[in-house]
Order: C-alpha cells, then sequence, then structure tokens
C-alpha cells in the first residue's frame, strides 16, 4: 500500500480548495489537494449548462492538473484522523496541516453538482444528458424556491418559452434568506415568464405524479427537479473526528477557521460553521484568507480573524433578468446583472485562481 507524506494536504477542489491550494503556492508552500474528481467545475454556470449548453460550453469545468499549483490526487478521502487521511484508492496520506474543503452537495439534483460523474467527460457527457431530457420534457415541476429553484425556474423560461414550469415552494416567499424585496423581484420576474408559483406546497413523489401532502393536490409532469436538501460532505469524519460536526454536519471552527479542538487542522467553504452564508464566493475569499494566516504562520507572524466580506449576489431569473444584492441594497438594474450574465461569472472565478476559463472546451 503506498504511503505520502505532505506538509499541507487540502481536501476537496471546489472553490475554497482551490483558493487556498494558490494562495499557499504563491506563498512558498508545498501543498497536496485531494478531490474525488479530476476537475474543478464553476456551480454559477451548471444550471445554464443543463438548459442552454451551447452558450458556455464545456468552460465551467477546467482540468485540476491544467492550472493547479502543488501536488493533485485523484482520489475519494474515506476516514480522517488528526493526522492522516485513508484514501478510497487504499492509499495514505500523513500531513502536518490540514484543510478541509469537501464542501456539499444536492442529494436529488446532481445537475447542480456530480455525484458519479467523476472524470471531465462524465461530466460533460451528463450535462449533454440532462440537457437532452429537459428538452424532451413539455411539463415542468421544480421544488424549492431558494436560490438553485428560482435561477433553475428562470433559465429554462428562457431556453424553453413553451414549456408549462411550475415552481413550488413549501413557504410564503421565494428566496427566503434574502431581503423582502429581492424576494418580490424574484417573483415578479418568474411570473412575467409565465412560470406558476405555488407557495405553501410540499410535493412528494407519488407513483408516477407529484402530491402536496398539505393540500392533497396532484400534478403530473414530464420532468421535476428537486432543489432542496443541501448537504455538507462530512461523513468521512464520522468514524475518528464525529466530535468536530455540529448537528447539521457542518466542521465547527473559530473564526481563524481551525477546527474546535485541533491547532492543525481548519475547515473552510461549504462544509464548515466559518459563515453561515453558503456562497463560492465567500469560500474563495475564505480560501486566500486562510492561505495568508498560514504563511503568516509559518513565518511566525500574528494571524488574522475571518471577516465576511461585503457580499455581492445576482441570482439570474433567465438569461435576460435576476435579482442583485448589493452591500447598500436591492437591484434589477440591466448593467449590474449583466456582470453576471455575461459568462456566469466563469472568467472571473478562473482569474482568482491565476488562470483563464479552457478555451478548448467553448
Ligand atoms: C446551481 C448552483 C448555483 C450557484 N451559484 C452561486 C453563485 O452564483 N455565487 C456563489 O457565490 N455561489 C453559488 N453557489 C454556491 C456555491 O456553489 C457553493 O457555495 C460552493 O460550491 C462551495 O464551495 P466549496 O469549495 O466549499 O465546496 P464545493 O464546491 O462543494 O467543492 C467541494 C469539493 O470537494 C470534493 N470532495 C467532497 N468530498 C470529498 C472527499 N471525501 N474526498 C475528496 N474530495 C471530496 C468534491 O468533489 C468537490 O470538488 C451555487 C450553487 C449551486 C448548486
Amino acid at each position: 500500500m503506498n504511503h505520502r507524506q505532505t506538509e499541507v494536504l487540502i481536501i476537496g477542489g471546489g472553490f475554497a480548495g482551490v483558493a487556498v491550494a494558490q494562495g499557499l503556492a504563491k506563498e512558498g508552500v508545498e501543498v497536496t489537494l485531494v478531490d474525488k474528481k479530476e476537475y474543478f467545475e464553476v456551480t454559477f454556470a451548471t444550471l445554464r449548462n443543463v438548459t442552454a449548453p451551447r452558450l458556455h460550453g464545456n468552460t465551467p469545468r477546467k482540468l485540476y492538473r491544467d492550472f493547479l499549483k502543488g501536488t493533485f490526487i485523484q482520489a475519494g478521502v474515506s476516514s480522517m484522523t488528526h493526522h492522516r487521511v485513508e484514501l478510497d484508492t487504499g492509499e495514505s496520506i500523513e500531513f502536518q496541516q490540514a484543510i478541509i474543503a469537501t464542501g456539499s452537495r444536492y442529494p436529488t439534483l446532481p445537475e447542480a453538482k456530480t455525484l458519479t460523474s467523476l472524470t471531465y467527460a462524465a461530466r460533460n457527457q451528463e450535462m449533454q444528458n440532462a440537457h437532452q431530457s429537459l428538452t424532451s420534457a413539455a411539463s415542468v415541476l421544480i421544488i424549492g424556491g431558494g436560490s438553485v429553484g428560482v435561477e433553475l425556474a428562470g433559465e429554462i423560461a428562457s431556453a424553453f418559452p413553451d414549456k408549462s414550469i411550475t415552481l413550488a415552494h413549501s413557504g410564503d416567499r421565494l428566496l427566503e434568506s434574502s431581503p423582502p424585496k429581492a424576494q418580490l423581484k424574484a417573483w415578479e420576474q418568474l411570473i412575467a415568464k409565465g412560470i406558476k408559483v405555488k407557495f405553501n406546497r410540499r410535493f412528494k413523489k407519488q407513483g408516477d405524479a407529484y402530491r402536496c401532502e398539505k393540500t392533497g393536490e396532484t400534478l403530473s409532469v414530464d420532468k421535476a427537479y428537486e432543489c432542496v436538501g443541501m448537504m455538507p460532505n462530512t461523513e468521512f469524519l464520522q468514524s475518528n473526528l464525529s466530535g468536530v460536526l455540529d448537528t447539521k454536519g457542518l466542521v465547527k471552527v473559530d473564526e481563524m477557521a481551525r477546527v474546535q479542538g485541533y491547532d492543525n487542522l481548519y475547515a473552510l467553504g461549504d462544509c464548515s460553521t466559518l459563515d453561515s452564508r453558503k456562497h463560492g464566493f465567500l469560500a474563495s475569499v475564505q480560501g486566500g484568507f486562510l492561505a495568508k494566516n498560514i504563511a503568516k504562520s509559518i513565518k511566525g507572524k500574528k494571524v488574522k480573524t475571518y471577516k465576511t466580506p461585503p457580499l455581492v449576489m445576482v441570482t439570474p431569473t433567465g438569461t435576460d433578468s435576476g435579482v442583485a444584492q448589493l452591500p447598500f441594497g436591492v437591484t434589477t438594474m440591466k448593467f449590474v446583472i449583466g456582470l453576471k450574465q455575461k459568462d456566469m461569472g466563469i472568467t472571473n472565478m478562473y482569474k482568482m485562481y491565476g488562470t483563464t476559463p479552457d478555451l478548448r472546451a467553448e
């Protein structure tokens, strides 16, 4: 069995993991990054990839080997102690410090983040298959009125104006964690696209149809997307480090991103309690912050505490509209929404990591 050693191990190459890897490499620290997949993916663009694949091609994705600084190992971490991980390849890695950045998944929505497509080719094919499946459906039900459900409904309406689209939400407002103006504007924009928005509904699959357990209403549709139930990818900590997890399965950290009870472990992004808001942009900022802190502590310098940066969040509701939350308010102004609409943030995210999208994939 192969056994490796590294100074800093990063588990997970999402927004947080890649940002910390690139940041540490810039500081001259040697890192090893482990991910199940062989490619990074800008999730912001995955829904449009399903509805309108020609717009951005495969540019949301890029092989780690083509841009990641440091050593990359494609493998899943199956268990972990405070100084060693076991991989699903049978190998193990010992480390001085480790950064847990394994993010989250949507068990019912592989279009958003894949569950099984670990190669670049397989994910591109998965996206094409998802597009075909959507194309052949005349009626669509989207369950969940959070940002993913709202965005998906709008994207489908833009790409397929003739489809019958229903968005069902268990609460009485869309985008529940957003300011009231954003909730209202998103609803107005979806309604204007002909989407039927049903509040206070909880649809569950029953035979071939979907039945609302609150009202008894039944819907028969050709295609349904369940945009609910985001889960942190932290099961591999259960066997030896279960004490670091909170009741939601998030890794408990202090304001320096240090895992509670361990001074050589850190956790960032969607799998961590560092910030209550779960965004890829924030995960990237956290990665940059931690890279600087680790480099400082190696040099014996004072480290900083994490502070949430001013947040700019654009939720597209189709290719021509959207709602932007800015530090000073909510807007639907075209030039602000257009900043995201241009390429769904693909170029900006790769720029943050010191690279460009893979234009061969257009
Ligand atoms: C459709 C959609 C649209 C979104 N749009 C936006 C947006 O516009 N702006 C925004 O800021 N955020 C957006 N988000 C949220 C954003 O995608 C997440 O907040 C972000 O992915 C979190 O980044 P992360 O690095 O913490 O984890 P992830 O991106 O989830 O990455 C985790 C990585 O860890 C790997 N991994 C998991 N378990 C293991 C293991 N055991 N061993 C090895 N590797 C493992 C995974 O393969 C993955 O590569 C969107 C999300 C979705 C689903």
